[in-house]
């Protein structure tokens, strides 16, 4: 098959579809890979790494155009919607339940697009997870940052000092992102809770955890109480394939701590906290109301070179199927069907259907 990796354009964002290694297997299994001239320079891979692994130069048009299988990082942006044809799959993060336009362009072309994030194997989402698994990691190392008065925060050390108290840090959402999280922050010495809807994840977390952090389970009253003393919350919940429920509202930010930070990190769900709004590592926090805001939207952006390298390692498998035929790999694997999310010019994904009652 012939497959198409362009250079991603999303501001920030250096990552690349496949790295060498990856051209190289696919290579080795007979395909074809056009990579466009430069796409992975941002992660330190140069040109001439992948024409010796067997791929092939070409232009952005090319790449898109001539292929049976696109396979991006980050969803597509707008300038990259006039390539959308019914005969091209796209293998990429899409999160289309916060992405209406995107969403309607790919019905209109009626693309077949398979997003990373709802590929599943048995009830893990294993595409995800690596790129959460850096974002929480990211999460405590901004936390420490933003902290600082470098960074116009409130100049506080998250782990303290001998004998001075340190940072209290709320972890909403005990999945990857926030286990990663709340781990980090805990090597930092900062005083940790975990906060979970769902009573087996806190069950789990109280084992992994043990007297280390707190670990509670999340309701709105329990939200509330742990704000109040919070240095930093990290919002890391999850409903798959949905937009995030809005665990803390404007109101709650008058009694929390002046120069306080929330990190949204579910922000590309649309976020967690009802007064995020998306921004990008250009200027990465806002203030509202006193409380600081961090709401990178592609957080593994900033360290590309691990990010790029780890999703790799689990997207590799699926691109191999994918290469070997697209209906013949989504009949083949439930899974990997799961990550479907339009085809046909109608959305195939209940998460995402979900949130646009009225597209087809
Ligand atoms: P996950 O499924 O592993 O974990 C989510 C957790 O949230 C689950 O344990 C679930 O029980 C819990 N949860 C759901 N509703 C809750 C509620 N009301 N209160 C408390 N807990 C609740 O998901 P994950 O992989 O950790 O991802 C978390 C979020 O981070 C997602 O929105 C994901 O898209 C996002 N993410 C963002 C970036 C970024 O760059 N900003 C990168 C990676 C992941």
């Amino acid at each position: 098959m012939l497959i198409g990796v362009p250079t991603e354009i999303k501001p920030n964002e250096r990552r690349v579809g496949l790295t060498p290694d990856s051209v190289h297997a696919l290579a080795d299994a007979g395909h074809e890979v056009l990579v466009q001239a430069g796409a992975g320079e941002g992660t330190g891979f140069p040109d001439a790494e992948y024409v010796a692994a067997g791929g092939t130069l070409a232009d952005r048009d090319e790449v898109w155009d001539r292929p049976e299988l696109v396979v991006k990082v980050k969803e597509p942006v707008e300038s990259e919607f006039r390539h959308f044809r019914e005969d091209l799959a796209l293998f990429a993060y899409l999160h289309l339940a916060a992405a209406r336009p995107l969403t309607e362009a790919l019905l209109g072309a009626g693309m077949r697009a398979i997003a990373y994030e709802t590929v599943r194997e048995g009830r893990a989402l294993p595409l995800l997870a690596p790129m959460s698994e850096i974002a929480g990691r990211l999460a405590a190392q901004a936390a420490a940052r933003y902290s600082s008065v470098l960074e116009g925060g409130p100049g506080i050390l998250l782990g303290g000092a001998p004998g001075v108290a340190p940072a209290r840090v709320v972890v909403l959402g005990g999945g990857v992102v926030g286990t990663q999280a709340a781990q980090l922050a805990l090597g930092l010495r900062a005083e940790v809770t975990v906060l979970d809807a769902s009573l087996h994840r806190v069950r789990e977390l109280d084992q992994l955890f043990g007297t280390s952090a707190r670990v509670l389970a999340s309701n709105p009253r329990t939200i509330e109480r742990e704000l109040e003393g919070a240095d930093v919350v990290i919002g890391s919940v999850l409903v798959p394939g949905a937009r995030a429920p809005k665990l803390v509202r404007r109101e709650h930010l008058a009694r929390m701590k002046p120069g306080a930070l929330l990190i949204d990190v579910a922000i590309d769900q649309g976020g967690c906290f009802e007064t995020s709004h998306p921004t990008s590592y250009d200027d990465p926090v806002f203030e509202l109301d006193g409380v600081r805001h961090f709401c990178v939207t592609n957080m593994p952006g900033a360290v590309p070179r691990t990010a790029t390298a780890s999703l790799n390692n689990a997207t590799l498998p699926y691109v191999l199927r994918l290469a070997e035929g697209v209906d013949a790999a989504l009949a083949g694997s439930e899974g990997l069907a799961a990550g479907v999310n339009t085809a046909g010019g109608r959305i195939t994904a209940p998460g995402v259907a979900a949130a646009y009652e009225e597209l087809p």
